[in-house]
């Protein structure tokens, strides 16, 4: 699903943009990964000036950036993570692709971690969460630089399940989205 920046007005795949939302416990904006609460969330692209345009709209402090840039970079360095460890697994052959072989990979235990589009519906997601939870595989989700698809190599494909291999592994636990 495309999203539009909130200052410049530029869509891009929700996957790609930065949301932030706004937390009524601490009267704070945040950066956040959740969409549930869409009313209190707006979309920010990746451009600095608009980053800088929408801190200086809400208000937000300077020490208060500082912080949520912070936030901006540490999330892009898991982001380049869920890349790289697709890229890599779809390239060996080592990743399942869609929700039918993602089922399938599960059934023959093969799958060690799954990986979702931000994007997902609803409905697929709560069933990938349930099979997941039964095989006790970890699911991630996905926000990338690249959009899910480009990510994945595949057109409308919403989840990707990777092949238990060493690096993997390894991948797997600097990865900070758990959804399970
Ligand atoms: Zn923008």
């Amino acid at each position: 699903m495309d999203v539009s920046c909130c200052v410049c007005g530029r869509s891009d795949s929700q996957d790609v943009m930065l949301c932030f939302s706004w937390c009524t416990e601490n009267n704070s904006i945040i950066l956040s990964t959740a969409t549930e609460d869409e009313n209190l969330s707006c979309f920010v692209c990746r451009d600095p000036d608009c980053l800088s345009q929408f801190f200086k709209e809400k208000h937000v402090s300077r020490q208060q950036a500082r912080e949520l840039l912070k936030d901006v970079r540490s999330l892009t360095e898991s982001r380049t993570i869920a890349e790289k460890l697709i890229g890599m697994s779809v390239r060996s052959g080592n990743a399942a692709r869609g929700v039918t072989q993602v089922f399938e990979g599960l059934k023959n235990q093969r799958i060690s971690v799954i990986i979702v589009a931000k994007s997902q519906k609803k409905n697929t997601r709560d069933k990938i969460l349930s099979a997941a939870k039964k095989f006790n595989v970890p699911v991630y989700e996905y926000m990338g630089t690249a959009s899910f698809e480009q990510a994945v190599g595949k057109k409308q494909c919403t989840c990707v399940g990777i092949f238990g291999t060493e690096l993997s592994e390894q991948i797997k636990s600097d990865l900070h989205v758990i959804k399970n």
